[in-house]
C-alpha cells in the first residue's frame, strides 16, 4: 500500500494579527486557525492518488496545540491518521528548523513514505521554502509548483506550472512535491468525514523529547532567521501622474527627479541637460 504523508500548516483566519513585542513572533493563539488553502490542493492530490489506485494517507502537522484542528479537517476530508508536532520549543520556527522538525517526525514514524506533498505555500508567511527544504533534509527529489500529478509503479508523472510555463516531468519514489492552489479544486468534506474527525480519529501527538530534538536546533533557539522589527509599511506619498508629449514627460522627470536618476545612471544631468 502507497505511504503519503500531507504536509499542512494551520494559519490565522485574519491577515492582521498582533506581534509579541518581546519575540516578534505571531500571536497566532489570537486568531480562529484554519488550514492553509494550499494544504487543502495538497490533500486533495493525495486523496486523488488514493481513489486511483489506493493509498495511506497521514497528515502531519508542527504548531500550536490549535493545529490539532486543522489536523481533524484533514481527517475529516479523508486522511486516515493525524500526526501534531507541538511543543513550545518549537515556537517561532523558521523554514530550516520548521522542515528539520517534520523531516525527523517523518523519518521516525514513516521512515518507508513513498511520496510527501505540500502545499506550494502559505498565505501568512508564503517563502515557499518548506517543501524544498524538506526534501532537501530527506535527501530525496522535489518536484515544486506541481499542478498535475499520477502515480505508476514507483514514478510519478508531474506536470508543474511556474513562471507561466508548463514542464512535465517523472521522478522516481519516495520523493516530495509541493501543489499548485491551480490544480484540481478540493473536495467537500462528507458528514460521516466529519463525525469520524470528531469522533475516533487517529491523532497522534509529538514534543521535542519523543523526536529527540535538542531545543538549540528547534524553534526560535535553532533558527537563522531572527526577525529584528516588523512594521506596517506606510504608504507616505501618493501617485505622481505626468502628463504632456514624451519629451515634456521626460523633462519633467528630469526636474523631478535629476540627483535619482543621475545617481542610477551614473551622469550628473543638470551638466547633460545644458
Ligand atoms: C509574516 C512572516 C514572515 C516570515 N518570514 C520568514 C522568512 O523570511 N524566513 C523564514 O525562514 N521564516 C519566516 N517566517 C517563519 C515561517 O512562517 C515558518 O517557518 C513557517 O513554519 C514555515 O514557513 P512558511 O509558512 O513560509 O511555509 P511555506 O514554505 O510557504 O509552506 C509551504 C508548505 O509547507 C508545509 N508547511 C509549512 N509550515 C508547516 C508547518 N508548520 N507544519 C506542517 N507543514 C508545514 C505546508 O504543506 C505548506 O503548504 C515568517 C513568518 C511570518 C508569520
Amino acid at each position: 500500500m502507497l505511504k503519503l504523508v500531507v504536509c499542512i500548516k494551520q494559519v490565522p483566519q485574519v491577515s492582521e494579527l498582533p506581534w509579541d513585542p518581546e519575540t516578534w513572533h505571531l500571536q497566532r493563539e489570537l486568531a480562529e486557525g484554519m488550514m492553509n488553502p494550499a494544504c487543502r490542493f495538497a490533500l486533495e492530490a493525495a486523496l486523488k492518488i488514493r481513489d486511483k489506485i489506493g493509498a495511506r494517507i497521514t497528515a502531519v502537522t508542527m504548531g500550536p496545540p490549535s493545529a490539532e484542528e486543522a489536523l481533524r479537517e484533514a481527517v475529516a476530508l479523508g486522511a486516515d491518521k493525524g500526526i501534531l508536532l507541538t511543543d513550545r520549543k518549537m515556537a517561532g520556527a523558521d523554514t530550516y528548523t520548521t522542515s528539520l522538525t517534520l523531516s525527523k517526525v517523518i523519518q521516525k514514524i514513516i521512515p518507508d513514505f513513498d511520496l510527501i506533498l505540500c502545499g506550494a505555500s502559505t498565505i501568512d508567511s508564503d517563502t515557499a521554502q518548506v517543501g524544498p527544504q524538506l526534501a532537501e533534509e530527506l535527501d530525496i527529489p522535489g518536484v515544486a509548483y506541481v499542478h498535475e500529478l499520477t502515480i505508476a509503479g514507483n514514478k510519478a508523472r508531474i506536470r508543474r506550472v511556474a513562471d507561466g510555463f508548463s514542464e512535465t516531468i517523472e521522478m522516481e519514489l519516495p520523493g516530495l512535491v509541493t501543489i499548485n492552489t491551480t490544480s484540481e479544486a478540493p473536495r467537500y468534506m462528507s458528514f460521516r468525514g466529519f463525525q469520524q474527525a470528531f469522533g475516533e480519529s487517529d491523532i497522534i501527538t509529538h514534543d521535542a523529547a519523543s523526536l529527540g530534538l535538542h531545543q538549540e536546533w528547534i524553534g526560535a533557539r535553532g533558527s537563522a532567521t531572527k526577525i529584528r522589527n516588523v512594521y506596517s509599511p506606510i504608504a507616505e506619498r501618493g501617485n505622481l501622474v505626468l502628463t504632456g508629449t514624451n519629451k515634456k514627460i521626460l523633462d519633467q522627470l528630469f526636474t523631478l527627479f535629476d540627483d535619482r536618476i543621475g545617481g542610477v545612471v551614473g551622469k550628473d544631468l543638470k551638466t547633460e541637460k545644458n
